[in-house]
């Protein structure tokens, strides 16, 4: 059975994504910003997008944060746009997201669960007051709210938990869709990679560039650019 085949035999599917995703909008993928930062910084980028670096070395965080994690000129790319018209079609249900860039919503994606965050949302430590990404670019070192408070990506860093809601949300949408397209993603960060046991459907399709160690569970792998093979598909 071919993609199309699949998405034709569908009616509520879910797509699970990652990095990869967003790598055909220009912005890079986990491991090539590990490549870039070696020259550059003085910490693995695990250690800088920890909660404990974070409260430690507060400034350190926002220079690496502005230089790595924010792309304000990557645009949806065909991956993007095609989710949305399959959920306007009324053929997708939810999109599961590892990706903080926000690409899906300023696609027209609705319905999206953004498992690690988003850099459009900031919030104040202190007082709980709510900050748009300007704040964090239009300010230098580290951003503080009116009151004093230092401003916090609402971005999941290593060591913090998943947000209750968003992951509650993801899991029934998993487990009641009929078609799961995991792509772009390695499937190694966990718990986020874990949530794909919950699906119990007819077809798991996979898109991504390298091979994973979920390639044999899946009715169908296509090893190739999102992007690319999605904007193939008639709706
Ligand atoms: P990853 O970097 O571990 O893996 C990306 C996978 O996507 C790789 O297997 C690669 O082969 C594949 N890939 C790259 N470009 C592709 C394309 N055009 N088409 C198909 N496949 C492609 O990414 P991950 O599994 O999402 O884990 C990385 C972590 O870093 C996540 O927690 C995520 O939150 C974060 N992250 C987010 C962004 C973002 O928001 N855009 C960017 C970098 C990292
Ligand atoms: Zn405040």
């Amino acid at each position: 059975m071919t993609l199309q085949d699949i998405i034709n035999d569908s009616q509520r599917i879910v797509f699970f994504g990652g990095a990869g995703v967003s790598t055909e909008s220009g912005i890079p993928d986990f491991r090539s910003v590990d490549g870039l930062y070696n020259q550059k910084y003085d910490y693995p980028p695990e250690q800088m997008l920890s909660h404990t670096f974070f409260v430690r070395k507060t400034s350190e965080f926002y220079k690496f944060y502005r230089d790595k994690m924010i792309c304000l000129d990557a645009k949806p790319n065909k991956a993007h746009l095609k989710l949305a018209e399959l959920e306007r079609a009324g053929k997708l249900t939810a999109v599961v997201t590892q990706n903080i860039d926000g690409l899906h919503t300023l696609a027209g994606s609705k319905t999206v669960y953004e498992l690690h965050g988003s850099v459009h949302r900031n919030y104040c430590t202190k007082c709980g007051k709510f900050y748009g990404i300007d704040a964090i670019i239009n300010s230098t070192g580290v951003p503080t709210c009116e009151c004093g408070g230092i401003i916090k990506p609402d971005v999941v860093l290593y060591e913090e938990g998943l947000d209750n809601d968003t992951v509650n949300g993801a899991v029934s949408a998993i487990a009641s869709c009929d078609t799961l397209i995991i792509a772009g993603t390695s499937m190694t960060v966990y718990p986020a990679a874990g949530l794909v046991r919950y699906f119990k459907g007819k077809y798991l399709v996979e898109i991504n560039r390298d091979a994973t160690a979920i390639d044999d569970q899946c009715d169908l792998v296509i090893h190739g650019k999102v992007g690319e093979t999605l904007d193939k598909i008639t709706v």
